[in-house]
């Protein structure tokens, strides 16, 4: 089967199409539709698995479906440049017949630019999460719109030591968003995270 019975837009389906996906592959074909279903979910899923297309895909959905809502509706949270980098690119192909703009906001980068950035209106926010708290601590970046946030790599966050920068940032996201934490491995800190800021999730194991 592929991905046309997985209940996302046309448009969206042409990006996957012009990426060349034909089938969606099984973290894809489990994650999606209890994504789609507002369902908060663990994912236990390495690089190589399609995780990424497996939460932008119904990101764009919902965003889509809230399109009428002002300011930021999206953050995405990646334990490294490289990763976040990766992940933009991704949005960019895969998102092609859609409106939306996604900010990438990491380490390394002037600030400067994040400012601009910031203010150019963006849907989504793809963060290191020590440049984003930064970002909300000193500059006037507001997550209180925020309804579908994304751990990716979430293990990497935690070995990275980004556990209080991670809880600072959730201080200031509103409760009742939908939250998808993707990760390779499950220790003891993710599943406490997971436990204590996840809403009755689902885990998805492969
Ligand atoms: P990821 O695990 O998200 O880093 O993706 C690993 C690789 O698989 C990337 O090159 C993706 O473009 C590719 N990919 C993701 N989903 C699919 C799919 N359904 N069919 C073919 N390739 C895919």
């Amino acid at each position: 089967k592929g991905f046309e019975w997985l209940g996302l837009d046309e448009d969206i389906l042409k990006g996957v199409r012009k990426k060349g996906y034909v089938t969606p592959t099984p973290i894809q074909k489990k994650a999606i539709p209890l994504v789609l279903d507002g369902r908060d979910v663990v994912a236990m899923a390495r690089t190589g698995s399609g995780k990424t297309a497996a939460y932008l895909l119904p990101l764009f959905q919902h965003l889509l479906l809230h399109s009428d809502r002002i300011g930021i509706k999206g953050l995405i949270l990646s334990p490294t440049r490289e990763l976040a980098q990766q992940i933009w690119k991704f949005s960019k192909e895969l998102g092609h017949f859609l409106p939306f703009k996604f900010a990438l906001l990491t380490g390394g980068d002037k600030i400067e630019k994040h400012f601009s950035l910031i203010h150019s209106t963006p849907d989504v926010i793809i963060a290191t999460p020590g440049r984003l708290l930064h970002l909300l601590v000193e500059m006037e970046l507001k997550l209180e719109t925020v309804s579908f946030v994304v751990l990716d790599e979430a293990d990497r966050l935690f070995e990275l030591g980004f556990s209080e920068s991670l809880h600072e940032m959730f201080a200031r996201i509103p409760r009742d968003k939908q939250l998808l934490l993707f990760s390779a491995t499950l220790p003891e800190m993710v599943a406490e995270f997971a436990t204590a800021k996840l809403n009755n999730p689902i885990l998805i194991r492969l």
